[in-house]
């Protein structure tokens, strides 16, 4: 079973402390620091209050059920989870198996004026699945019942999957019969295919597959006014595409019960290869030339030269990074030194060219190779540094996350800037944080910045939620003056919506509002989220 106040299943089985070395590190930054007590799950139990819905054969008033929907994976969230100060629970969960149970329990919200939030793997970071604290009855609608691959067409490449799938069974289900679907966001193993599509979600190995709009290609929605069937096309220039109404409109126009997306078959190799250049300048000119070249990668991540130092520090065995040090150095990549990391996908022979190709265009660029081992570490643990984040917890930090993408032409900018802005946010009360940042899911036209922090936890959780908000502002406004998107893969929920109208526009955020109303004329659909 999931973890009701973490990341990961009960078991703790992934979980990971923080080494000695690791923490000394951390120490010496920022300083030591002290963890905060936790509540117990009975202790949370006992803060449910009653259900303002009576019970129904269509839904669970469970009070344990209403507090393992509550609260997503935001760093509030986690708070929240950790204090057993919840704030607002859901009145119901209801677990539906089919389209026609979703399309049941619309209609019972509809007749008796109760909002839904519609609940993939409940693994949003920015309160999409929270509900409001003041209005109608909340009804929490879990898709996870929904979780198998209902047909593939071999021929045309399209699968069909129940909404609630989480990443292993949509990959598991398509290995079987020889495809994949090759989305890896981090949150892969508890995230479901139809939170991805309602939340425009990115994998690790975009580069290869494509993000989730490009992999949507149709299915179901059941909404309040309906069900719509979004039908299968290659290509189409029959006016606005009805998906694009869907993708990203984090559960406000319905709930997508079926989701069809373009698969193809497992490819022959795969590995993951680091390098390192000599500077952060350089890499970014050789990281956009490789790009630009439509070199055929699957992934890359560029690490700045804190986070390549963070990463080496934390990596483990002090010896073999010294080792691999001298060896840099004696290669003339030292000090300034950033680590790219990346992916090559596919046939042999597409392997072999594009690990060529990437590798000339390094080395031009001073590029040094680093071996097989750090390539396949990052393997190994793509899907465990959510895992870290309780290592840190009880050491005492909180650690965070703030991204968007922006044009090449304001990539060296931006992340210098926002980096900047949150290593500084929490000066007027004297606490050091520490941030670093790294480019992944580049593009021909501009690159996502992404930037972890690192802070300690205050006296009290309030302390602690106070410094999140200024770190969470310093990061967003940065953003907002770089001219970035306030969010490249992590969706605006209830932490962004404030940004959103300064990209979309007066109109742009009307023109959202319109099409809420026509599913949706009562906003009982996930309301407080998306729009500002
Ligand atoms: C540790 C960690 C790492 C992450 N890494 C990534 C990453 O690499 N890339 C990335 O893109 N994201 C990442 N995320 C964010 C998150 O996993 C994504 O936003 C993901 O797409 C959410 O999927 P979910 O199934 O958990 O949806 P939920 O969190 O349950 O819901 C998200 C939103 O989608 C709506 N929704 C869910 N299912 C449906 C449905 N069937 N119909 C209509 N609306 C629905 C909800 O109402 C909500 O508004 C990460 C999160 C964590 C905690």
């Amino acid at each position: 079973m999931k973890r009701w106040n973490g990341w990961g299943d009960e078991s703790n089985e992934l979980d990971y402390e923080l080494s000695s070395a690791a923490l000394g590190f951390l120490e010496g930054l920022i300083g030591k620091s002290a963890p905060l007590a936790d509540a117990s799950l009975k202790q949370v139990l006992a803060t449910v209050p009653q259900s303002r819905l009576p019970g129904h054969a269509l839904y669970s008033v469970d009070a344990e059920d209403r507090m393992r929907h509550a609260r997503g994976q935001s760093l509030p969230d986690w708070l929240a989870l950790r204090s057993g100060e919840f704030g607002v629970f859901p009145d119901a969960v209801a677990f539906p198996e089919t389209s026609e149970e979703v399309r049941d329990l619309l209609h019972h919200a509809r007749e008796n004026q109760i909002d839904v939030i519609p609940y993939g793997g409940g693994t949003s970071v920015v309160g999409h699945i929270n509900p409001e604290e003041k209005g109608r009855p909340v009804l929490t609608i879990d898709m996870t019942g929904m979780k198998q691959l209902m047909s593939l067409d071999k021929a045309s490449q399209i699968a069909t999957f129940g909404a609630g799938t989480i990443g292993p069974d949509v990959e598991s289900q398509l290995a079987a019969e020889g495809y994949t679907l090759g989305h890896y966001p981090q949150s892969w193993e508890l995230s479901t295919i139809g939170g991805w599509v309602a939340s425009r979600s990115s994998g690790q190995q975009s580069m290869r597959y494509g993000r989730i709009e490009q992999m949507f290609a149709g299915g179901r929605i059941e909404t309040l006014e309906g069900t719509l069937d979004i039908p299968t096309f290659p290509a189409s220039s029959a006016g606005p595409d009805i998906r694009e109404f869907f993708l990203g409109t984090e559960g406000r126009l319905g709930i997508i019960t079926e989701v069809k997306v373009r698969v193809t078959p497992l490819p022959a190799q795969e590995a993951f290869h680091v390098l390192f250049f000599p500077s952060w300048e350089v890499a970014l000119v050789a990281v956009r030339e490789i790009v630009q070249n439509k070199m055929q990668l699957s992934m890359m991540r560029l690490s700045n030269q804190l986070e390549t130092f963070t990463q080496l520090k934390l990596a483990g065995s002090a010896r073999i990074i010294g080792l691999l040090e001298s060896y840099l150095k004696m290669r003339g990549v030292a000090g300034e030194k950033v680590m790219f990391t990346f992916g090559v996908t596919g046939s042999k022979g597409q392997c072999a060219a594009a690990l060529r190709l990437t590798r000339e265009i390094a080395k031009r660029h001073g590029g040094v190779g680093a071996g097989a081992a750090l390539g396949k570490k990052w393997e190994h643990s793509r899907f465990r540094s959510p895992y870290l984040r309780h290592g840190l917890w009880d050491a005492g930090y909180a650690v965070d996350t703030m991204e968007t993408a922006v044009d090449w032409v304001r990539v060296a900018d931006a992340a210098a800037g926002i980096q900047s802005d949150i290593t500084h946010a929490l000066e007027d009360e004297g606490e050091p944080v520490h941030a670093f940042t790294h480019l992944s899911h580049m593009y021909g036209q501009g690159s996502s910045v992404y930037t972890t922090y690192i802070f300690r936890c205050g006296s009290s959780y309030e302390e602690t939620l106070e410094r999140w908000k200024k770190l969470k502002a310093a990061g967003a406004e940065a953003i907002v003056r770089f001219g970035g998107t306030i969010s490249h893969q992590h969706g605006v929920g209830k932490d962004h919506a404030q940004y959103l109208p300064s990209e979309k526009g007066e109109l742009g955020i009307k023109a959202i509002q319109g099409l809420v109303k026509v599913f949706d004329a009562q906003q009982q659909m996930n309301p407080g989220k998306l729009l500002p």
